[in-house]
């Protein structure tokens, strides 16, 4: 790491010394509890269900009847079963240590932009402290605590002792030996009838028996029967006093080879077994065959859904590697087995596999399902209010609908934490391994029925604060000695009052003025500032957007061209401006480039535009300052003068080279100049060729896919990126891009700049106007109209005992405290992680206050607070009662995606379902009853949670399949970076919504399915959405009525392929489903292309891809073989 603060010349403060450089108490016992604190009972959100301890444990539990199997070669995770040793020393690298802020740079960008991160220091406390310095480590760390080996969990290939089942397991082996292939489904009765469900006469042996029709798929047998089989580990334990609950040991470990360098999570790994939830009430669970689950429809080619596979794709893609087995794994498997079944994609790719006796599924219905808990925290919220006056409150999901009133911490729209209960000390969170985190969204926009935040003004002295640590004042401070003084909650420092600011005390010890000062009595606020707080002391000129069109031949040729400038005459009139005023005084500016740059002179005073060319890209500069950043309104004609000049001006144009870097330095010098902030939105063709600084190349390597040097197609390249990206954020200048490629353009280099400026990255690949204009422009227009702020810099404080250790976002950090934003808008999220460095009080709780500095949309410079309060609790149960799934899935996405910058897929896939089993574990052995060993028993909180990782792991960039396209997966893993609780929750569980029996007077979205090909029906319409991709799927059986009154035509086979888009008719269900479309485009931070697919037709895949509860498309396991997999893993752990 290169030493910090070059960026510090010449860049005035912007906070002030004290903010920056405030001493962090250390080692201070707990904090004193606020007043407001402690008048108030400590809520459980689990009130209820503590009630029914007794009977009705606050666990959801799951019981494994039947042997699980994995199968070798099915791919879930044969990564994790390669020697230790290969994918060990990374650990460290992965969550164990801090990270320079802005990981996300490559090697070079390392280089220089980040300074040598704190993360040294704070990798050492966190190894002192223990707070999970191995969140991503492998097993070794917690291993002792559960008396496990030290490898990871995956590395059951290995001999093992066989265990007392190791016979039944042999028996099943010898019986499946070859048997890889599910059959057919046929569903077995599910719901409500567990008890015949299983039909498992007692200790399960006959279910296994390959034969079985019922139970056949799971026990597949491993294909790898000949390599060791770990050791079921057979808690023998039956709960229920039953046979039920047979051992859920998973011999096959599946895909032993761990040869496999490849694609991990092939297959479903482990033939299902059945698990059923006897004693809770819960539905029995059952395993669905292998592979054969997903593949109701499909005659199988497409096993699965890869969630984020096919995220951001564009449509238009070709259906990427259709079934076809990825070739690449062939040479990997060390290969035992002829015939292993599908492997990483888990890809039938024989008939051989088919061909096995007709074998019943089970039960998907039982395993914990993320739509019925979505809706059942609706329900819970219908008519309440959202109170915020309780510490350590557990909020509605992130998918709920509700309407929050701020009495005293920050809404969960700003602020929202992977659990709201910290355990007390170090040991315990590391022995949990529940990240602690707070993903914040400092600018998020509140529905209509919430008051906008209060501005506070403090005067010419600026905001109160502490002397000590610089919190600001907030509802955590209390005042003593009859008002005189106050006492921070975060440091503890007594403080004088100042004299402007005193007020009495009324009997209670509050101040009697508590309810009119919202920073007293609220969560969230916001402050004047004085010029102490600006850039040089100066107050902030209005911002500027700065208009960058690629005027080469491609977007000539395409029309793209002659679209931005018809829709800039009607954008430009919208632009956003501050609430309650008249008009935007936001500034704009145009440039248009290929190989060179041109600016346009503007100036209202012209009668037509002036055109200045700049065609030395080397040594960028502005060739003018007066005239080229105005006020569209003043400028109105000239500007729409010069709009209508610029299609025409290159209409002609054969160049097709462009540059890059230097528009971008233009950019930065042009608001440089003009002293203010602002954003560059720019709209380029495709990947730099022309000889100028930042030129790249092709470097596409498919090659590198599963090596060691796959990393490399994640990071950026050229150092003059990581240099315009520090100049880039010194100056407030943000940076959109807009792409319209037709092939690779390095997207992990030229995202490099949006994705450290608070900016972000759309792509339109083969653009066509016709097709994709609409969405481009739908897009457009939710990118120039978002709120947002500028040069911003973040700083989040904490009560003493835990600190802010690490940062995730589209940020920069030159230190390790300060989370610098060129620009932050409505929908950016900071993901903010927390390490204990000290012990934490159950009376004082912890705190949390994010103080947010940044220049408003009319220039003024404001400061934003939010606060919130935690619990603390010495028992892990607590914690576990208050995590929650969304957040934490959040937390590891980017963790996860910031990782393979690093450390090759594969081992952070494996990170990811160690760091499952273990926190599934803790939960387990410290919190759950003794009584069930054999049961899979998962926190409430967190009964989801699998089926999130599994969707995780299977996202485009943890995936390592030649068949996804780089620039596809590197934009996702820029994207999610910067993305908040409800963006990432939508990405990795996809919104599926039937529509053909939609009530036409409801207003009411109807209730959406599990993102599982057997929710989908021959006679059905569904709608698929993520929040960047879209489909309407149409059912071979559709009925005619339906076609008709949607598409005015007379069969599904009449629909023409690649129709994006419903024609609008007439009819109340043509209208009520493009209202239910338009109200979802209007709802999400990004515009989605409409694909409607028929079932079985080619472009299905790209749906199929969604479709996430099932075995994936490329590599990847369904959420029944995972939660299998993971179960058997806990179990180990435990035993
Ligand atoms: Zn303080």
């Amino acid at each position: 790491m290169p030493p910090s603060s070059e960026r510090s010349t010449g860049r005035p403060a912007r906070v002030t010394a004290a903010e920056r450089h405030s001493p962090k108490p250390v080692g201070c016992s707990g904090a004193q509890t606020p007043a407001l604190w402690r008048s108030l009972t400590w809520h459980s959100a689990f009130s209820a269900g503590d009630r029914h301890k007794r009977t009705l444990p606050r666990y959801y539990s799951v019981s494994f009847w039947h042997e699980e199997r994995a199968q070798a070669g099915m791919g879930g995770y044969q990564g994790g079963f390669g020697p230790p040793g290969a994918t060990q020393p990374l650990y460290g690298h992965y969550g164990g240590q801090a990270q320079p802020f802005n990981a996300p740079p490559t090697a070079g960008m390392m280089n220089g932009m980040h300074p040598a991160p704190a993360s040294a220091q704070y990798g050492q406390i966190a190894q002192q402290n223990g707070a999970h310095p191995h969140r991503f480590a492998a097993p070794p760390a917690s291993a002792a605590g559960y008396g496990q080996p030290p490898q990871s969990s995956y590395n059951n290939m290995a001999p093992q002792p066989p265990p007392a089942t190791q016979q039944i397991t042999n028996q099943m082996n010898a019986l499946s030996m070859g048997n890889y292939a599910p059959g057919p489904q046929s569903p077995v009765n599910t719901g409500g009838q567990q008890h015949l469900q299983r039909p498992a006469p007692v200790m399960g042996q006959p279910q296994m028996h390959p034969q079985s029709p019922p139970m056949s798929p799971q026990m597949t047998a491993p294909p790898m029967a000949s390599t060791p089989m770990s050791p079921p580990p057979m808690a023998g334990a039956p709960p229920m006093g039953g046979p039920s609950m047979d051992a859920p040991h998973m011999a096959g470990p599946p895909m032993g080879a761990p040869s496999m360098a490849g694609p991990p999570m092939g297959g479903p790994p482990m033939a299902g077994p059945p698990m059923g939830a006897p004693s809770m009430g819960a539905p029995s669970m059952g395993a669905p065959p292998m592979g054969a689950s997903t593949m109701g429809g499909m005659a199988g080619p497409f096993p699965g859904s890869a969630p984020g596979v096919g995220g951001f794709q564009q449509a238009g893609l070709g259906p990427q590697g259709y079934p076809q087995q990825p070739g690449q794994f062939g040479g990997h498997m060390a290969g035992p087995q002829p015939g292993m079944p599908g492997m990483p994609g888990g890809f039938p790719s024989g008939p051989s596999q088919l061909a096995g006796p007709p074998q019943k599924k089970l039960d998907p219905d039982s395993i914990p399902s993320p739509t019925q808990v979505i809706e059942e925290d609706q329900q819970r919220q219908v008519g309440k209010l959202y109170v915020t006056d309780v510490r350590g409150q557990v909020p509605p999901l992130v998918t709920t609908q509700f309407t929050v009133q701020d009495q005293g911490n920050a809404s969960p729209r700003f602020m929202r934490c992977t659990t709201y209960c910290l355990p007390t000390t170090a040991d315990l969170a590391k022995q949990s391994q529940v990240p602690l985190a707070t993903i914040i969204k400092p600018l998020a926009r509140l529905p209509a029925n919430e008051a906008p935040l209060h501005v506070v003004n403090h005067g010419e002295t600026g905001p109160v604060r502490c002397n000590r640590c610089k919190a600001y004042i907030c509802p955590y401070m209390q005042f003593t000695e009859g008002g005189r003084r106050f006492q921070c909650g975060f440091c503890n420092c007594i403080n004088e009052v100042p004299m402007f600011y005193f007020q009495h005390l009324d009997h209670m010890g509050r101040r009697v003025d508590f309810n009119q000062r919202p920073e007293l009595c609220l969560g969230s606020y916001e402050f004047e500032v004085t010029l102490d707080y600006c850039k040089n002391n100066k107050p902030p000129n209005p911002p500027a957007f700065i208009f960058m069109i690629d005027v080469s031949y491609n977007n000539i040729k395409s029309g793209l061209v002659q679209l931005i400038c018809n829709e800039l005459k009607t954008l430009l009139e919208n632009l956003p401006k501050e609430d309650g005023s008249e008009s935007s005084v936001i500034k704009v500016g145009f440039v248009t480039y290929n190989k060179i740059l041109h600016f346009y002179n503007v100036k209202s005073a012209l009668a037509q535009p002036q055109m200045m060319v700049v065609s030395d890209t080397a040594e960028m500069f502005v060739p003018l300052l007066d005239g080229f950043l105005v006020n569209y309104q003043e400028s109105k004609a000239v500007i729409y003068n010069l709009l209508d000049q610029i299609p025409d001006m290159f209409a002609n144009s054969n160049e097709s080279e462009t540059v890059f870097a230097p528009v971008i330095q233009a950019g930065v010098e042009a608001l440089k100049a003009a002293e203010c902030s602002g954003k560059l939105f720019i709209f380029q063709s495709a990947m730099p060729t022309a000889e100028a600084p930042g030129k790249l190349k092709n470097r596409d390597d498919k090659k590198l896919i599963n090596t060691d040097k796959e990393k490399t197609l994640f990071q950026p390249q050229k150092a003059v990126y990581e240099q315009l990206a520090k100049d880039c954020v010194a100056t407030g200048c943000s940076v959109d891009l807009f792409l319209f490629p037709s092939q690779y353009v390095d997207l992990a280099t030229m995202a490099s700049i949006p994705s450290h400026t608070g900016g972000s990255v759309y792509k339109y690949i083969n653009f066509q106007v016709e097709t994709d204009g609409e969405h481009f422009l739908r897009d457009l227009r939710k990118d120039v109209q978002k709120p947002i702020g500028f040069d911003a810099v973040m700083r989040v404080r904490t009560s003493t005992g835990f600190r802010a250790t690490d940062f995730f976002g589209a940020v920069h950090m030159n230190n390790t405290t300060d989370v610098e934003m060129a620009s932050v808008d409505c929908d950016k999220a900071v993901t903010v992680e927390f390490k204990h460095d000290d012990s934490l009080g159950e009376d004082a709780g912890a705190l949390i206050q994010c103080a947010l500095l940044y220049t408003t949309l009319s220039g003024q410079r404001r400061l934003r607070i939010h606060n919130l309060s935690l619990r603390c609790s010495s028992q892990l149960q607590d914690m576990f009662k208050s995590c929650e799934t969304d957040s934490l899935v959040n937390f590891f996405a980017k963790s996860a995606y910031r990782a393979v910058l690093k450390q090759p897929v594969k081992s952070v896939r494996e990170i990811l379902v160690n760091q499952t089993a273990h926190m599934l574990a803790c939960y387990r052995k410290n919190c759950a009853s003794a009584s069930v060993a054999s049961q899979l028993i998962l926190p409430d909180t967190m009964k989801v949670f699998p089926v999130y990782m599994n969707s995780l792991m299977k996202s485009a960039p943890l995936v390592a399949s030649t068949e996804l396209p780089t620039d596809d997966r590197a934009q996702q893993r820029l994207s999610v970076v910067a993305m908040g609780v409800e963006e990432t929750q939508l990405l990795l569980y996809p919104r599926l919504v039937p529509l053909h029996n939609v009530d036409l007077g409801s207003e009411a979205l109807p209730a959406p399915v599990r993102c599982s090909e057997e929710r989908l029906s021959d006679c059905g319409l569904f709608l698929l959405e993520n929040g960047h991709s879209m489909f309407l799927w149409l059912g071979q059986g559709c009925p005619a009525e339906l076609i008709q009154g949607l598409f005015n035509l007379p069969s599904l086979a009449h629909l023409q392929p690649n129709t994006s888009e419903l024609p609008a008719l007439d009819n109340p269900l043509s209208k009520k489903i493009r209202s239910i479309i338009d109200n979802l485009l209007e709802k999400r931070p990004n515009s989605m292309k409409l694909q409607i697919v028929r079932q079985k037709d080619k472009p299905e895949i790209l749906f199929r891809q969604f479709l996430v509860e099932d075995k994936a498309l490329y590599s990847g396991a369904s959420y029944m073989d995972f939660l299998c997999f993971v179960h058997r893993e806990i179990r180990q752990l435990l035993s």
